[in-house]
């Protein structure tokens, strides 16, 4: 069960400057900056090469395009597309708790206070509210099933426009493993982040169930 219905995101939608911004440095950590430059042309984003866009809430990039960047990554990194758009979602995520902790919803979180499964919770809770307050379609549900987080984006932007049978959103699965080990102070492989629905297959929405190894 969920909280809403799925909805319908504009093929045009636009992206908020700060968020893709935050991948940029993800992408060039990983792939380093030949890398970058390489994906941002192939994905037709060649505008961004050595010119990113400025770190605000702004629009210059459309959803389509960065899910097509996430798409041009994928073929980039070939076998290990899935494990490499994972290290980027981790890398832009700490870039992002370092530089932009208030647009993620992060920013004066006191979590030391809190027992685990609080701080996993209010982390997630905090990246959902930075994403509904800067991404104006955006639209996520938070919840802990039995000892199981799912959060679900209604409004993913990593798989907007794309079609495929297997779930596509690994940048994704990436930036909330990342989430628990800040949360907890573990590392991330400490937890289980698996995407059970994706929009690029058809879902409405793009789930994910996270969940600490036993
Ligand atoms: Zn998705």
């Amino acid at each position: 069960m969920t909280h809403y219905e799925p909805i319908n995101i504009p093929d045009d939608a636009p992206y908020i400057n700060a968020l893709f911004y935050q991948t940029m440095q993800g992408i060039e950590e990983v792939l380093g900056s030949n890398g970058l430059k390489a994906v941002l042309q192939s994905s037709g984003l060649e505008r961004y090469v050595n010119n990113p866009p400025p770190n605000d809430l702004a629009s210059g990039i459309a959803a389509r395009e960065f899910a097509q960047l996430n798409a041009a990554i994928e073929v980039f990194t070939g076998r290990a597309g899935k494990g490499m758009l994972q290290r980027i979602g981790r890398a832009a995520f700490r870039w992002g708790i370092k530089e932009q902790s208030s647009a993620m919803g992060l920013a004066g979180l006191a979590l030391k206070a809190l027992p685990q499964r609080l701080r996993m919770r209010a982390v997630l809770l905090g990246i959902r509210k930075g994403l509904m307050d800067t991404v104006p379609y955006g639209l996520i549900d938070v919840r802990d099933e039995d000892g199981t987080f799912v959060f679900t984006d209604y409004a993913c932007v990593i798989c907007h426009m794309r079609h495929d049978d297997k779930p596509l959103c690994h940048m994704y699965i990436g930036t909330l493993s990342e989430a628990m080990a800040y949360a907890t102070g573990k590392d991330f492989r400490q937890f289980e982040v698996i995407e059970t629905h994706c929009r690029g297959k058809g879902d409405g929405y793009c789930r994910f169930e996270i969940r600490e190894k036993g």
